[in-house]
C-alpha cells in the first residue's frame, strides 16, 4: 500500500532570493508630491524609479545561474518570481535593505552632503544613515552605515566643534 504523504511534505519547496546592487541614476529621485499630502497637509514624498536595461540583464543573469545552481543540487526547479518583469514594482516586495536619497559625494552639485556627512548648503546639518550611500550595494548595510556614522562623528568632534562652518 502507498504510504500517505502529508499535504505540506508534498509540496514542501525552498525559495531562494538573491539581490544585486543597485547604482544610481539621475531619472531616479524622490521630490515632494505636487498631489498627495499627509494628515498635516504637507506634501507626501514621492519616489521616481524603474529598472533599466542593466537591471534587466542582471536579473536574467542571477536567475539563469539560480536555476543552474538548483538544478546541479537535484532540486526541481519552480517558477522564477519577480525576475522577469519590465517595470519596478511597489507592491511586490523588494528589500529591506532601501539606501540613497540623501547621497554623500565630492560636490554639491552631484550629491548633498560630503564624505564627512555634512550638508553642503547647511554646515550645521549632519545626516547619517543608509539615506547617504551613493550607491545600492544590497544587503547588508548596517555595519557600513555605523562605521560612516562614526567617521561623521570624529569628524564632528575633531574638526567642526573647533571651528564651525563647511569643512570642504
Ligand atoms: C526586517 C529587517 C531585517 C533587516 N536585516 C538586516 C540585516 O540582517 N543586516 C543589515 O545590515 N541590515 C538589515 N536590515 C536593514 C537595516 O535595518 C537598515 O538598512 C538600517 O536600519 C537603516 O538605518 P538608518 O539609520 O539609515 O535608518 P533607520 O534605522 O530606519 O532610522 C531612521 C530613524 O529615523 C526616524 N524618523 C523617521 N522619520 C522621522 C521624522 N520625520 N522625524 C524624526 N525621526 C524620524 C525613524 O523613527 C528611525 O528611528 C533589515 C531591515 C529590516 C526591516
Amino acid at each position: 500500500m502507498e504510504k500517505a504523504v502529508p499535504p505540506m511534505a508534498r509540496q514542501s519547496g525552498a525559495a531562494h532570493p538573491c539581490e544585486a546592487a543597485h547604482v544610481a541614476y539621475r531619472q531616479n529621485y524622490m521630490d515632494l508630491d505636487p498631489t498627495y499630502t499627509d494628515n498635516f497637509g504637507d506634501p507626501l514624498l514621492r519616489l521616481t524609479l524603474d529598472w533599466t536595461d542593466h537591471e534587466k540583464r542582471q536579473k536574467q543573469f542571477l536567475a539563469k545561474h539560480m536555476i543552474d545552481l538548483g538544478k546541479a543540487m537535484g532540486a526541481k526547479v519552480g517558477p522564477v518570481l519577480h525576475g522577469s518583469e519590465d517595470h519596478y514594482w511597489t507592491t511586490y516586495y523588494q528589500s529591506t535593505h532601501v539606501q540613497g536619497g540623501i547621497i554623500m559625494g565630492t560636490s554639491p552639485e552631484r550629491s548633498v552632503v560630503n564624505a564627512s556627512l555634512q550638508h553642503w548648503q547647511m554646515p550645521n546639518l549632519w545626516i547619517t544613515g543608509g539615506c547617504t550611500f551613493p550607491q545600492n550595494e544590497s544587503a547588508n548595510p548596517t555595519l557600513t552605515i555605523l562605521a560612516v556614522t562614526y567617521r561623521a562623528a570624529d569628524t564632528f568632534v575633531d574638526h567642526y566643534l573647533k571651528n564651525p562652518g563647511a569643512l570642504v
